[in-house]
């Protein structure tokens, strides 16, 4: 497997960073996960914003456009370039003596990226969440690599045979521990706002839009736990998963306990688009 590491493409073996660098020492890092098909990117300009933003956010000086053409040559390097795959790309404050507050001046950035194909997709039965307090930090909507809640999170949600955690706070199911959490409750469908309370995922925003190009109503307004329990259908949605049915929560059935028809029809749409776009019959 050939990595990108600070300017330079070599095998994994060979990519070492410093013991001091910040990602490792204090998580003072954010990252980016985007999906490719023949090459191709799916919503690259809006991954690219959110890095922007989150660069922004923690006030790290570095540009996100080192992103596509690194991605290109990993998809090459590995001879991914006519999967599907997926292109994780961190960049971190850099390495320097543990000190809390900002490195010297001029203290270069950690950029860390590399490809891989994609997992097979999960059972199309749909899957199962449970519910988790959620003990992430307060800026939920920066892409940080501070995810030590969330790997706690995940790994309950693995050890109950269940796909996802859904992170609780003040009787709000906010989203997942790696997607957004939908329902749709009553005739509407719903989801959280954005802000600090999640991550403004680009899977979400094409959901979204698909959800009202097929003319459904839409609530971008929190959830809550007993909302989630009423809903006729509950899905997840991330670049991994598409929008994938949730069919039981915490032991209980949710609607008729069978993957609902919009989360199937939500994720034809956004594979259709995603398609055409490789086809280059849209941007
Ligand atoms: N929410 C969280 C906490 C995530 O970590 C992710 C993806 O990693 C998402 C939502 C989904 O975001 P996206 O659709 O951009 O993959």
């Amino acid at each position: 497997m050939i990595v990108y590491l600070n300017g330079r493409f070599l095998p994994r073996e060979e990519a070492h960073l410093s013991p001091e660098d910040r990602g490792f020492l204090f998580a003072d890092a954010i990252y980016e996960v985007v999906r490719y098909g023949g090459g191709h990117p799916y919503r690259l300009g809006e991954h690219l914003e959110r890095m922007r933003d989150g660069l922004t956010a923690i006030r790290i000086a570095a540009d996100p456009q080192f992103f596509p053409p690194v991605a290109s040559r990993l998809l090459a390097e590995n001879g991914l370039e006519k999967d599907d795959a997926l292109v994780y790309a961190q960049v971190s404050r850099g390495a320097a003596p543990r000190y809390h507050a900002f490195p010297p001046e001029g203290t270069p950035p950690t950029i860390f990226a590399f490809a891989r194909r994609t997992d097979p997709a999960p059972p199309a039965e749909g899957g199962r969440a449970i519910l988790v307090p959620d003990e992430r930090w307060g800026r939920c909507d920066v892409k940080s690599v501070m995810l030590l809640a969330n790997v706690l999170a995940s790994q309950k949600a693995r050890e109950a045979g269940a796909i996802e955690a859904v992170l609780v706070r003040d009787g709000i199911a906010w989203e997942g521990t790696k997607s957004n959490l939908f329902a749709r409750v009553g005739r509407v469908l719903r989801t959280a706002p954005r802000g600090p309370r999640i991550l403004p995922g680009v899977t979400r925003a094409a959901t979204l839009e698909a959800a009202a190009a097929l003319g459904e109503s839409i609530e971008e307004r929190p959830i809550s736990i007993e909302e989630l329990f009423s809903a006729d259908e509950v899905f997840l949605a991330s670049t991994t998963l598409w929008t994938y049915p949730v069919v039981e929560i915490d032991g209980r059935r949710i609607g008729d306990g069978r993957p609902g028809p919009l989360a199937t029809r939500l994720k034809e749409t956004l594979q259709a688009e995603f398609h055409g776009a490789r086809a280059g019959l849209a941007t």
